[in-house]
């Protein structure tokens, strides 16, 4: 495990094939702003949320398998897992079956971040603050802090199932970027909301990825 301020791409390098998946290289920048963060819903083996903070040129990375909680009392686990590229911030579509992670991942959320106390930064983070804490080794606890974003009882998975991005279900993005439809839609609602400007990619058009400014 690479230790959190000194950071590599080493392990995230070891564990792919670039010329099988579209996810980014493993190259070691910022980013315009040097303090994002992005939640990625992934479908991977298991359904689960990939929670990462940009520090030092990398994305320091957390697997949580329920995703996180709008209601501080309860603790969500996050498993520490290798650095990603900053530019994995931006990817949103399909791990070809059978490569590590293979499967469909949405950006469920995304923008900037910050320390506690710095009204500039804070401001900019429309779902407050969240603290993670260490309970040993690669296993963290994500918490919801008590803040005016707090929401008792609110399950944000499951209210909030759309990417951030495109508006796209995990569903949908496996259509247009060529996945397993059917396994990417178990980790949808069974009931979906109405939306409004889904982005979806045109049949004829090529795979391309969706750019947003962080929030
Ligand atoms: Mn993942």
């Amino acid at each position: 495990m690479s230790k959190l301020g000194s950071m590599s791409l080493t392990e995230y390098k070891k564990k792919r094939r670039f010329k099988k998946t579209p996810e980014p290289a493993p190259e070691k920048k910022s980013s315009e702003f040097g303090n994002i963060f992005v939640v990625q819903k992934h479908r991977a083996t298991q359904l689960h949320y990939d929670f990462r903070l940009e520090a030092d040129g990398v994305l320091l990375s957390w697997a949580v398998p329920k995703g996180p909680s709008m209601d501080p009392n309860v603790k969500r686990l996050a498993m520490h897992v290798e650095d990603h590229p900053v530019d994995y911030a931006k990817f949103e579509g399909v791990i070809p079956e059978g490569e590590y992670g293979g499967g469909t991942v949405m950006v469920w959320d995304t923008g900037i971040y910050g320390p506690e106390n710095t009204t500039s930064v804070s401001k900019a983070v429309a779902k407050g603050s969240f603290v993670l804490v260490r309970t040993r080794d690669r296993q963290w606890l994500l918490i919801k802090h008590r803040d005016k974003y707090a929401k008792e009882g609110e399950d944000i998975t499951e209210t909030q199932p759309y990417s951030v991005l495109t508006k796209r279900t995990l569903a949908e993005i496996a259509e247009d970027e060529g996945g397993d439809v059917k396994k990417a839609a178990t980790g949808d609602p069974k009931r979906l909301l109405r939306r409004r400007d889904i982005k979806r990619r045109k049949k004829t058009s090529k795979k391309q990825v969706w750019h947003s400014k962080p929030r």
